[in-house]
């Protein structure tokens, strides 16, 4: 037999790079932008059209390429960045791989244009699917423009996977921002079908911000800075008292590169600790500087983790420097307080005597003389024998453990009999558990699920409807949004209004909310920010309707406070509620509603 092993040709050894490096718009847009930047550029202008479908365009006017150079920049593993391995470790540029525009060659057609500042003439090239269709001198300024059209041309998976114009838009505008955050020293534009979205002239980090996120955040900002052995912390922190109900304007830059971190998102959060409410986020700018040498971003091309040798200390100087801030700002209140309260505490009358604190305890008490130990509620003051005791336990099957989205057979219900829910009794287990016995077992339903699974039922079953649920409101609300916000909302609000909203988009950046679905207690203009949030990062298959997203959401948001208190037919209620659903056993999003536990896991 002859050997079987080749070596792949160059256009599909490119093209499955690609597969990895670009995967959606925003990624050649990142590439593109990080170029420009690497070549010193001080102006970057970012076009798209069609949310980057139809084109993205990046012209900059840095330091440009040679007619070599601008052949052999299509080449894989060709990089003017680094000549080996040891260069790794002193990167001070965002590229090094050589293998974006290779990359970017093998699924589109690009076109480029540069010149280098000393030189005559300048080159254009085009490429598409890797093949040179021209190379030839020309006219140009000192930089480098390049357009990339039909953007995966020849990968229709990857086209069909694309999400909407939005949400796709929205991923560009974030790739913007990153990169024009941590280089405020470089003027940035971006157009977006002909409109200009930014138009960033160069200055500081403030002015950056500001530029970005509003003219507003000039006095939510406190400035942070700590120059270490370790690490230098540089930046802003969002005042407390604007911290928001959605994950918004938080970014680290290490070594001026975006990137993401659990951990030190931690550090800063807990820096908030009693300034801000648990489930609210801060807004952070802080870029960290450490030595290259002791992190490793030599990690997958499109993501933004990045290994730190010493993440511990990092993380106790990113928090404290946080604090030490928010505290010099007069942000947290001063230590001195506390004391003061300590002395105020009035002296015992002269020769009086102290005698020790008694501790009192009942020597009598037994925990297993109180069978049902945990709770108090009425409901419970029944013996054990009785709990096992109810009309269900003999004449009913118990059928739970079906697969989602299939039909359920109602757990309490058969023959046409109705759950009448006398007989029941539910208790109530932390904030968020209800238990109840049923005949093989103990019955525990997660409350939060449970309601998500509730009102999301609600809310379709109410879509479109003549009559809507609807809750008129008072007075309208303006909602702000910035650039990325009201892009999602523009493709969702049709949706919205259909669940029972009234929002009328008024152009620019703001929209008017006259109605709410009724049931949405909380804050409405929160409700909102958290949908499109929710929205955007949710995986949205091709399957799931954009209206049942969003219903989704808009469930998931109603259920996350159940009352603190219920009472006993409430609880009843609920869990007839809950299985009169499409699906008691599991809540839109996937999440568990329904278990139970058989009387051996218990005994265990
Ligand atoms: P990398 O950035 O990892 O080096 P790329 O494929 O993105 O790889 O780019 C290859 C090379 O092309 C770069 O190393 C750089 O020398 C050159 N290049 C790319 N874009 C530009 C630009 N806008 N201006 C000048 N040179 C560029
Ligand atoms: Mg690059």
């Amino acid at each position: 037999m002859s050997d079987i092993i080749k070596i792949l040709p160059d256009h599909v050894a490119n093209q499955i790079a690609a597969g990895e490096v670009i995967q959606r718009p925003s990624s050649a847009v990142k590439e593109l932008l990080e170029n420009a930047v690497d070549a010193e550029s001080t102006e970057i202008s970012l076009i798209v059209k069609d949310a980057g479908r139809t084109l993205i365009q990046v012209i900059d006017n840095g330091k440009g390429m040679s007619e070599t150079d601008a052949r052999m920049c299509f080449e894989r593993h060709a990089t003017s960045k680094i000549q080996s391995a040891d260069d790794l470790f002193a990167l001070n540029t965002k590229g090094f791989r050589g293998e974006a525009l290779a990359s970017i060659a093998a699924i589109a057609r690009v076109e480029m244009k540069t010149k280098r500042e000393n030189d005559e003439t300048g080159t254009e090239i085009i490429i598409e699917g890797t093949q040179v269709l021209t190379h030839e001198m020309c006219s140009y300024v000192k930089g480098t423009s390049i357009s990339i059209r039909n953007l995966f041309f020849n990968v229709p998976a990857r086209r069909n996977f694309l999400k909407s114009n939005h949400v796709e838009l929205s991923h560009i505008i974030e790739e913007f921002q990153r990169v024009a955050l941590a280089h405020p020293e470089v003027a940035f534009k971006m157009f977006s079908q002909d409109k200009e979205l930014f138009q960033l002239s160069k200055g500081n980090l403030r002015q950056r911000i500001m530029g970005i996120f509003g003219n507003n955040y000039n006095e939510k900002l406190v400035p942070v800075e700590e120059n270490t052995a370790i690490v230098n912390v540089k930046g802003f922190v969002g005042k407390a008292e604007n911290a928001k109900k959605t994950r918004g304007e938080q970014y680290f830059f290490i070594n001026n590169r975006f990137i993401k971190s659990n951990y030190l998102n931690h550090a800063v959060t807990s820096a908030f600790d009693g300034l801000i409410a648990s489930d609210s986020y801060p807004s952070y700018f802080l870029f960290l500087e450490v030595d290259p040498a002791t992190i490793d971003i030599n990690i997958h091309p499109t993501k933004t983790e990045v290994k730190i040798e010493d993440e511990k200390s990092v993380y106790t100087i990113i928090r404290s420097a946080v604090k030490l801030s928010l505290g010099k700002y007069n942000i947290t209140p001063s230590i001195d307080f506390d004391q003061e309260q300590i002395f105020n505490i009035a002296p015992l009358p002269a020769h009086s005597t102290v005698s020790m604190p008694q501790v009192k305890f009942n020597p009598h008490y037994n925990p297993f003389t109180n069978p049902t130990g945990i709770n108090k509620t009425p409901a419970n003051n029944q013996s054990w024998e009785k709990l096992y005791d109810f009309h269900l336990s003999e004449k009913h099957e118990v059928q739970i453990e079906a697969e989602p989205g299939t039909v359920q057979q109602n757990i309490f219900e058969k023959d046409e009999e109705k759950f009448s829910g006398s007989n029941v009794s539910v208790i109530r287990i932390q904030e968020n558990y209800l238990a109840s016995p049923v005949k093989s077992g103990l019955m525990i339903i997660n409350i939060r699920e449970a309601i998500e699974r509730i009102e999301f039922d609600r809310l379709m079953s109410l879509a479109g409807a003549e009559k809507r649920a609807s809750q008129q409101l008072l007075f309208p609300v303006t909602i702000e949004l910035n650039n990325t916000e009201s892009e999602i909302l523009k493709e969702i609000i049709d949706d919205l209004n259909d669940l029972g909203y009234d929002l009328c988009d008024f152009g620019g950046n703001s929209v008017v909310m006259n109605a709410v679905p009724s049931g949405c207690e909380l804050n409405h203009t929160e409700d909102i920010l958290s949908l499109i949030e929710f929205y955007k990062t949710s995986f949205q298959n091709v399957k799931t309707e954009k209206k049942e997203l969003v219903a989704r959401g808009l469930a998931k948001r109603m259920a996350r406070r159940p009352s603190s208190f219920l009472s006993n037919d409430e609880m009843k209620n609920l869990i007839e509620r809950l299985f009169a659903t499409s699906n008691p056993n599991h809540s839109p999003s996937g999440g568990k509603i329904v278990k139970i536990a058989s009387i051996e896991d218990l005994m265990k």
